[in-house]
């Protein structure tokens, strides 16, 4: 079996046996991408089924449309007024603000303009929205569709929604969309930096695959190579239609949301984001943490997880032109000192500190005796390790000058953060999650701090 000659509409919705030995199924009910994909609408509508089992009924079942400012300009209006035409009862909700990120407060607004009759939410738009309108349309058990403006992200079809409450993102635990719609025309109107983002989350999945196959390799980690070989092959048509993607071609904007869409399969498949995300998510998140507790927004996910992909780029590169000392890297890992690193977390994730010293008391990462068993893994495997990392580098050579074709950023310079704290977004954006990735691999060698200067000499 292999995923590579399935369209995606094959992807989802029924179980693949797999040579990894687990069974993989993604479940969405639809999936339309592409030209005049909007026009299947009505038909996905007329055959949704409800909460208790019986098929939508245009005649008493009510629909509302979710857009906000921008939005309803780009096609909250288009389809409010298609579904109009088309004879079903739809009502109209538009959010009042140009600019809208995922917080809970614009939750509860959304939750107080469900009504009565409400059977279905059609949201058009993208990140944001759709975090919030998963949130809302689960907790209201109602079906919901997204309508995309954007490819701008990969979790369109995702099942959890990151909302921000007091200056901090919780993730919930939530259900995928009922159906997800990129018609080309619509996805062709989003601003150039927006498709940036969406091809930063992408090139990205470089390493995020890299890093996972590097921690199967090392410490036998659960694995899948079809659903990593599926991915790869996705990211790389993008990576091949930068050119389609700067003159908005239908095609290219079609294989980068189909992209989007299907790395979301992917992390259904594995019930993880491990084939999606790895340090330079990790980056990227620590990043967007920073920017909400100045109570700012930051840059786009998309931008910053492309940013951080030229830094680990850069960073995998200068390792493997360094000596890999494996007795400087024993003595480094003994010298552990857990109270200056839980004072240095405390400084450095103020309000998520809590989090990260508790995920510690778990994981316990830097601990001598875990970082011993894992050096003498790479010291035994260090050769494969050599020619796996220089085909991540390889791969990620070209990241640079694609994003900055689509209004990406390359660097940390102009996030207004200074040297130190950018250098320890480095040294400590690996202690957010429980993933082995390059972060720890290049703390486990004993020359995390090295790098992070590296990339802070050159680069600000
Ligand atoms: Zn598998
Ligand atoms: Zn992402």
């Amino acid at each position: 079996m292999g995923f590579l000659d399935k369209s995606i509409n094959e992807l989802i919705n029924r179980e693949y046996p797999c040579s990894c030995g687990r069974t993989h199924i993604a479940n969405i009910e639809n999936i339309a991408i592409g030209v005049n994909a909007l026009q299947r609408l009505p038909e996905f509508i007329k055959n949704q089924l409800l909460p208790g089992g019986r098929v939508f009924d245009p005649k008493q079942d009510q629909i509302l449309v979710v857009s906000d400012v921008n939005t309803h300009q780009a096609g909250g209006k288009k389809v409010f007024e298609m579904l109009q035409q088309e004879g079903f009862q739809v009502r109209e909700f538009v959010f009042p603000y140009p600019s809208m990120h995922a917080e809970e407060q614009y939750a509860e607004e959304l939750k107080a303009a469900l009504f009565e009759g409400l059977s279905l939410i059609v949201t058009v738009g993208s990140g944001s929205l759709n975090d919030i309108t998963r949130f809302v349309a689960f907790h209201a058990q109602i079906p919901y569709y997204i309508v995309a403006t954007a490819p701008s992200m990969d979790g369109y079809a995702s099942n959890v929604s990151p909302l921000i409450h007091n200056n901090l993102k919780i993730t919930y635990s939530c259900a995928c969309a009922n159906a997800i719609i990129g018609d080309v025309a619509l996805l062709a109107t989003a601003p150039t930096k927006m498709i940036g983002a969406g091809l930063g989350d992408i090139i990205g999945k470089y390493i995020a695959i890299n890093d996972w196959k590097m921690s199967h390799m090392l410490y036998g980690e659960y694995y899948c190579g079809e659903v990593a070989d599926l991915v790869l092959y996705s990211v790389q048509k993008c990576v091949d239609n930068v050119p389609g993607l700067i003159r908005r071609e239908p095609e290219a904007l079609q294989y980068l949301m189909e992209s989007l869409v299907l790395i979301g399969i992917a992390m259904s498949y594995i019930g993880v984001s491990r084939p999606a995300s790895s340090s330079e998510h990790h980056i990227a998140h620590f990043l967007e943490m920073k920017s909400i507790f100045k109570g700012e927004y930051g840059e786009l996910h998309g931008t910053n997880v492309g940013m951080a992909t030229c830094l680990i780029h850069d960073m995998y590169r200068k390792f493997l032109e360094m000596d890999w000392n494996f007795d400087k890297a024993r003595e480094h890992a003994k010298q552990f000192d857990y109270q200056k690193w839980e004072q240095e977390i405390r400084h450095s994730f103020g309000l998520a500190a809590d989090e990260v010293i508790s995920l510690y008391q778990k994981v316990g990462q830097n601990e001598p005796e875990q970082v011993l068993k894992r050096i003498d893994a790479i010291e035994e495997k260090q050769d494969q390790l050599r020619v796996m990392l220089e085909q991540v580098v390889k791969d990620t050579d070209t990241t640079a000058g694609l994003l900055r074709q689509l209004n990406g950023l390359t660097s940390p310079e102009g996030y207004g953060f200074d040297k130190g704290e950018i250098r320890d977004i480095l040294r400590f954006a690996k202690d957010l999650r429980n993933r082995y990735a390059a972060l720890q691999l290049f703390y486990d060698m004993g020359v995390l701090d090295e790098l992070a200067d590296h990339i802070v000499e050159a680069y600000l």
